[in-house]
């Protein structure tokens, strides 16, 4: 038996099967992205769940081990994980996860950012100098980073490149099907005036046309003082919104503060996969999002 066992590892290590890729995703969103376009061929860690808040992450020992197996990382960039993921750079000692290796993916380099600030003043709190960061909103984003993602794969893992390409075609059909699908269920949304917590909407805003009035964070990243919300509340009296939207991530104070003052209707989205029950992958979370945006303007 012993010998058995024994001749099957020689056997084994004889025939080395090539490594399999490991994919390391800052946020949900890539994780399930990197999973439509590569399906079991690639291992894939995600390394904060829909829960957390992106902005601000530990870089924990076990990220850190993690970031070290990684041969792919696919992150936001646009400086969202910048008081993480350079330490986790770092501290990986990983030459194929550094900056500018074919390793490096960062979604936002493929889609153009919005709200890139005219004058950077820190003071404003987390001002995401580079722009707005918060680009999977958006499916259109989503199918850009697609593509550019596809082809990174396609470079860093050439063995499975007939895959890959065969996955992202399958994909984009799929994918364009359900924004068309979406674009018509959101039809009553146009036009619809909002108010956010924090500016995590933007790119869902543009593409669906709803009317953002007012941003409970005047700074964003740091909870509005009484005085900041009301002058939010005078806003509204001149140009009223019929919902407030949040995330299920953040902390909702500020939120139900201004739907106790006004009795405007509080709308909790996730902000990513995961982020509720219902949002299992990227198409649940755009079904989800449209549903509870719908609900709350019936
Ligand atoms: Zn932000």
């Amino acid at each position: 038996m012993k010998i058995k066992i024994l001749f099957s590892l020689l056997l084994l290590s004889s025939f080395p099967v090539s490594a399999q890729l490991h994919v390391f995703a800052c946020e949900p969103e890539w994780g399930a992205l990197s999973q439509e376009l590569a399906g079991d061929t690639i291992n894939i860690y995600t390394a904060t769940s829909g829960l957390q808040d992106p902005h601000h992450i530990q870089a924990r020992p076990s990220l850190i081990a993690k970031a070290r197996q990684a041969g792919l990382l696919v992150c936001t960039g646009a400086e969202l994980e910048i008081g993480w993921l350079p330490l986790l750079q770092r501290k990986s000692g990983n030459a194929a996860i550094q900056t500018g290796a074919p390793g490096y993916f960062m979604a936002t380099d493929y889609v153009r950012l919005k709200d890139i600030p005219a004058v950077l003043d820190r003071s404003l709190g987390h001002i995401h100098a580079a722009g707005n960061p918060h680009i999977q909103t958006s499916p259109h984003n989503i199918l850009r980073v697609a593509k550019a993602l596809s082809e990174r794969l396609q470079q860093v893992d050439a063995e499975n490149t007939a895959l890959y390409q065969q996955r992202w075609e399958a994909f984009k059909q799929r994918w364009q099907l359900a924004i068309e699908k979406w674009q018509e269920k959101a039809l009553p949304l146009k036009g619809v005036a909002v108010v956010v917590q924090h500016d995590n909407w933007r790119y869902l805003f543009d593409w669906l046309q709803l009317k953002k009035v007012a941003t409970l964070e005047v700074k964003p990243g740091i909870p509005p003082t009484v005085g900041e919300l009301n002058k939010v509340i005078n806003q509204l009296k001149a140009s009223p919104a019929k919902m407030v939207i949040n995330a299920n991530y953040q902390p909702a104070r500020a939120t139900d503060w201004l739907v106790s003052k006004t009795g405007i209707t509080k709308v909790t989205l996730a902000f990513t996969v995961g982020g509720n029950e219902q949002s299992k992958d990227l198409y649940a979370l755009f079904d989800d999002t449209i549903n509870r945006l719908l609900k709350a303007n019936q």
